[in-house]
């Protein structure tokens, strides 16, 4: 009997080891889509904030034109008002023009200096506009080649997983039903079927087994289960 579970757990263990190298395979291809996911992420951002400034520069675009209009109304009407000018008859009635004029003219000086202002921060927004573009260039070409790397990742770590499955089958068939069923069940549910002891713990769940447990799983004498995770129990 003693004979027989050692060899016994030292094929569960191989087991034990082989399903550890395709976890960390499966957690490495989980992994993989969250670099591709960040980098999205980052165009994404990049977009949200040239939307906000290129709304921002539609809006102040419009205010120029408004100002624009206005400032041709203002033409007109000096026109208007130079030509009434002309035809005046008393030199009360010439200031009077004169004085409305210049008015209008000031309005049109007003017009000119807030349009040249919002101008500049037009041609700010535009530059910061042109900024986004470019770092979303970079960070497309990056996501692009991330994902090629992942693609190329991914295939290696698919083909070595596959392959580790494929021997699978040939390590389990040399395992007893009973013991491997026990193995299965906690694998299946806990992603691991084995735990190692440290002292009179089992390191899978942290519970604390019996002395005679405990003494068992050290001279390797039969199958002991945790008492709390059912793991198989070994010792390292
Ligand atoms: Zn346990």
């Amino acid at each position: 009997m003693t004979t027989e579970w050692n060899e016994v757990l030292d094929k569960l263990l191989e087991l034990m080891r082989l399903d550890l190298k395709i976890a960390r395979l499966d957690q490495a291809m989980a992994r993989a889509p969250a670099e591709v996911k960040n980098r999205a992420a980052a165009v994404a951002g990049l977009d949200e904030k040239s939307k906000q400034v290129s709304d921002r520069v539609k809006l102040l675009k419009a205010q120029i034109l408004l100002r624009e209009n206005e400032r041709k109304t203002h033409l007109a009407k000096i026109d208007k008002l130079k030509d009434q000018a002309s035809e005046v008859r008393s030199n009360k009635e010439f200031v009077a023009f004169r004085s409305e004029i210049s008015n209008l003219q000031g309005e049109l000086d007003r017009l000119d200096g807030e349009v040249l202002k919002i101008m500049a921060v037009v041609e700010q927004a535009e530059a910061k506009l042109a900024e986004f573009d470019e770092e979303k260039g970079r960070e497309q070409e990056l996501a692009d080649k991330a994902q090629a790397e992942i693609d190329e990742k991914q295939a290696d770590v698919r083909a070595e997983r596959d392959g580790l499955l494929k021997d699978r089958p040939e390590v389990t068939s040399k395992i007893p039903k009973e013991p491997l069923e026990l193995y299965e069940r906690v694998h299946q549910a806990r992603g691991r079927g084995m735990a190692a002891l440290e002292g009179n713990y089992c390191t899978g769940c942290g519970e604390v087994q019996t002395r005679n447990d405990v003494y068992v799983v050290q001279n390797r004498t039969r199958l002991v289960l945790c008492r709390s995770c059912n793991r198989i129990l070994f010792q390292p």
